[in-house]
């Protein structure tokens, strides 16, 4: 436990959990599986390790969907809002960026599988910005 921790929660507030702000990398993937799991253009996940982490409730909330054949991709979400929640991989955990509840003030390290980005990706600085519709 630390003085600082990372929290984060789902839509729902069902599932909960914080972590050691003591992160391995943060990524943003641009591939294709990312893009359909995230429903957006690429995910953003921070990666620690899992003696950092902890659920605060709702752990038996999570559902998680394997993908037959491929190891590192599973989906994990609250079962009753849907929100992607952590995925915890042996000694390593995925914390979706978007299930935070603070910023957690760090910046992502790479942008991966960028080959792979999706042709409809605007780019952030051309489009107009709008605090509120
Ligand atoms: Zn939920
Ligand atoms: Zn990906």
């Amino acid at each position: 436990m630390t003085a600082n921790p990372i929290q984060g929660s789902c839509l729902c507030g069902q599932v909960a959990f914080e972590a050691d702000p003591v992160l391995n990398m943060y990524l943003y993937c641009f591939c294709s599986r990312c893009r359909k799991k995230s429903g957006s253009a690429h995910s953003a996940n921070l990666f620690l390790d899992r003696k950092h982490f902890r659920w605060l409730t709702g752990e038996d909330k999570i559902t998680t969907y394997e993908l037959p054949d491929v190891a590192r991709l599973a989906n994990c979400f609250c079962s009753t809002c849907g929100s992607r929640m952590p995925r915890i991989m042996d000694e390593l955990v995925s914390i979706p960026a978007g299930s935070l509840d603070k910023d957690p003030a760090v910046m992502p390290d790479k942008c991966i599988h960028w080959d792979s980005h999706a042709g409809w990706l605007p780019s952030r600085e051309r489009l107009p910005k709008v605090a509120e519709t």
